[in-house]
């Protein structure tokens, strides 16, 4: 190759080089640290054993699961308590610090009050699931109340702790039965969102686990029986799988205080005003100056609210 065209061919290949890192736009990747009061502010998850364990006021009527991003979630055993299951599931419960929520039935709780004194001592909650497990659509509505009563005096004598909840047996009532029962006994009705279907023959833990494991999202309910043997089996493995994924276990009334709004207040109530003095006879404009004296006053303290 002669010179001169080696020369051209070096040229031209630096200029394309040249071309390629004008061309080519810097990756400069520019990182600032915000302020910390500029951060968005990330909730954080509470420790659930000091999570209230009363309901709030502005709670609602129903509910299948609660609204939260956080990771907080309730397992809840219904039909209970059983005199073997139940104090074999609150041992896997006590082992891994977990509380859940159980769902009685009245005349279970009557025949074995000890276990249901064991459940609300370790911290558990307790919620009624009516005496004998009928289908409350079918009831009136006087049966439907002796049927919640009875089981709320047996759940009351067996622990000394009143239920604040109620879960009607297959989830069914109507509204008008829902609305006297809220009335009568202040319990909101506690549905599910997640169905491991554990009553289905043929059962089998796995199948718990499966579809305990696919289903369960922040703020689910988790409906379990403890009177099955293939659920209680089915307890460690899911309940360190929900663990291991993040997943932190408070009982109904604290997912639901937890996870309820604050109340939102009215504009405040205007203060009364003092009763107007009588007239002087012989001043006819003190009750006035003093009326408009406290009607200041009044703007001030409603100012200040
Ligand atoms: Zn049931």
């Amino acid at each position: 190759m002669s010179l001169p065209r080696l020369l051209a061919i070096l040229l031209c290949t630096s200029a394309t080089l040249i071309a390629q890192v004008v061309s080519s736009p810097l990756k400069i990747e520019v990182r600032r640290a915000l302020p910390a009061e500029d951060a968005p502010q990330q909730p954080t998850m509470p420790d659930t054993a000091t999570l209230t364990r009363v309901l709030p006021a502005n709670r609602k009527s129903v509910y299948s699961r609660c609204e939260t991003t956080l990771p907080l979630i309730a397992i809840t055993f219904d039909d209970g308590p059983d005199p073997v299951l139940t104090p074999r599931l609150l041992d896997l419960l006590k082992q891994r610090g977990i509380h859940a929520t159980f769902f009685l039935v009245g005349k279970n709780a009557a025949a074995f009050p000890e276990v249901v004194h064991r459940i609300v001592e370790e911290g558990h909650e307790v919620g009624n699931h009516s005496w004998s497990h009928p289908l409350l659509t079918q009831l009136s509505q006087e049966s439907v109340e002796s049927q919640l009563r009875r089981t709320h005096d047996a759940i009351l004598k067996g622990c000394g702790t009143a239920p604040l909840l109620y879960r009607p047996p297959y989830g069914a009532v109507r509204v008008s039965q829902r609305t006297r029962i809220e009335k009568t006994f202040g319990y909101p009705a506690i549905l599910w969102d997640v169905d491991p279907q554990d009553w289905q023959h043929p059962r089998s833990a796995q199948k718990v686990y499966d579809r305990i494991h696919n289903q369960t999202r922040p703020g689910s309910i988790i409906l379990c029986h403890d009177i099955h043997e293939t659920t209680v089996a089915a307890m460690p493995a899911t309940l360190d799988d929900l663990t291991a994924r993040g997943f932190r276990f408070a009982t109904v009334t604290q997912l639901i205080a937890y996870t309820t709004p604050p109340e939102i207040m009215g504009p405040p109530a205007p203060t009364p005003l003092p009763p107007k003095p009588l007239a002087d006879p012989q001043s006819d404009t003190i009750g006035k100056d003093t009326a408009k004296s406290d009607e200041k006053n009044r703007e001030k303290k409603v100012q200040s609210n």
